[in-house]
């Protein structure tokens, strides 16, 4: 086959699955897609199982046996296509136009799962069995609702395993077409505090008499931070790794200024002691945290006086290696019970998602910028973490992997939105980087068997 027929493969193959509506929110045609996932999977050489998940199935293939183990994470599912009115074209139908292709799912994450694939069976041409390492890919249903069974799953089908690399389910591309390798996420955090001071709304009079629920958490959440932006809780820094040389290296001339992100963005109030080059440091290396929303009390329109008889807060953290967000919880509960604020109820929304970090001088990132290079034709950018998150940690806690994000979701691509698209040439440049990739795998795996090492982690 050419490498034309390749592309028009992998074109045909990302159509039907951007046709199949599998939007999880919904548990909308999960299975129908898991199988459609599960013949290509098939068809590419891969022995293939399907498990159940809380919503949708997990598909499962395999291959290969050695001295090196690689999982390649992905998934299927997709998010709700709504507003339906602003595509340009009906959501659940690959369509080109300006040399992209678009529909749901196009980058996440059914492109990136097919230009993987398709590199894989460009690989395979060339690379027949026997296949020297061992290769399983996973692919998720259950994404884009926070991966429920992701972790128990793990636990069940790979319990004893060990993985060298996960290679992550995506990866991105810069607005001038450098391809980025990202080697961790930050943990997440969300809790919501509550304070009730009366059993009914009171007449605002009586304010002279009685606290006031949106005071107390104006004040409890204003002990939290200072004004430099600083967390203040107690112990909260305790856990935090410092980086490491190679990964402090990589963030120290930028890939963007700070001007095209305030440019992107609109924000306009900094930090204290952000600038330039800090500002780089903060999104890889720094936990933060945001106030979401109050709640409680009058805010329509005019006047209403009112004494609120109770309020809310909700409250985010984006934690870093090694903050564990049930510490940090406990932390808060400390924190807030230190100064006074017993009466203030602590509901947490979420705290499962731990922070990762990846070594950035692993073999493999060294590899995979080379790969890139010769590829895309430009240096890639090392990228210690993200400044967001991902359900990482459990690949990193069950079966030791490196994680490491590489691929095509461009920053144009419209991810959870209307029109989401990928480009053409950087798909075909992720394609050959994939089979690229493979034949670099084989070939370590190869000579670390004459070497006669089992295991090289
Ligand atoms: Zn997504």
């Amino acid at each position: 086959m050419t490498f034309d027929d390749h592309l028009l493969r992998a074109k045909d193959d990302l159509g039907r699955l951007v046709a199949i509506p599998s939007v999880s929110a919904k548990g909308q045609n999960l299975s129908e897609c898991a199988s459609a996932v599960r013949d290509l999977l098939a068809g590419a050489g891969f022995q293939t199982e399907t498990h159940p998940g809380e919503i949708g199935p997990f598909v499962v293939g395999e291959t290969g046996s050695g001295p090196l183990t690689v999982m390649i994470y992905n998934h299927y599912d997709v998010q709700p296509e709504d507003p339906v009115a602003q595509w340009h074209s009906p959501p659940f139908e690959l369509s080109e136009r300006d040399g992209r292709w678009h529909g749901r799912g196009a980058a996440d994450d059914k492109g990136e799962f097919v230009s993987r694939l398709a590199g894989w069976r460009l690989f395979r041409e060339q690379y027949p069995d026997p296949l020297p390492f061992r290769l399983i890919w996973l692919v998720d249903g259950e994404e884009e609702i926070g991966s429920p069974s992701l972790e128990a799953f793990l636990k069940k089908r790979f319990s004893g395993d060990e993985v060298d690399v996960c290679w992550w389910e995506y990866g991105e591309i810069d607005s001038s077409g450098r391809p980025i390798i990202l080697c961790g996420f930050k943990g997440v955090m969300a809790v919501e505090l509550r304070c009730r001071t009366a059993k009914a709304d009171l007449h605002s009079s009586l304010g002279a008499v009685f606290d006031n629920p949106l005071w107390r958490l104006a004040a409890a959440t204003a002990s939290l931070r200072d004004g430099s932006g600083r967390i203040t809780i107690d112990g909260f820094y305790d856990a935090v790794r410092q980086p490491v040389r190679g990964e402090a290296d990589h963030v120290g001339d930028p890939p963007f200024s700070l001007d095209s992100l305030v440019q992107a963005t609109g924000g306009q109030r900094m930090l204290d002691g952000i600038d330039e080059i800090t500002f780089y440091h903060a999104m890889n290396f720094a936990p933060c945290m945001n106030v979401n929303g109050f709640s409680g009390g009058y805010a329509g329109e005019g006047a209403k006086t009112v004494l609120p008889s109770e309020g809310a807060v909700k409250i985010d953290f984006r934690l870093v290696p090694d903050q564990d967000p049930q510490a940090i919880v406990s932390l808060l509960r400390a924190h807030l019970d230190r100064r006074g604020f017993e009466d203030v109820e602590l509901i947490v929304h979420d705290a499962n998602v731990k922070p990762v970090r990846s070594s950035t001088s692993h073999w493999f990132v060294q590899e995979a910028k080379d790969l890139l290079e010769r590829h895309f034709g430009k240096p890639p950018i090392v990228q210690p973490s993200s400044p967001a998150s991902g359900t990482a940690h459990p690949f990193v806690e069950q079966l030791g992997a490196e994680i490491v994000g590489i691929g095509l979701t461009h920053h144009g691509a419209m991810l959870h939105s209307p029109n989401e698209n990928i480009i053409v040439g950087q798909f075909e440049a992720t394609v050959r980087f994939a089979a690229s990739l493979f034949g670099m795998l084989a070939q370590r795996a190869d000579s670390m068997m004459r070497q006669g090492r089992s295991i090289v982690r």
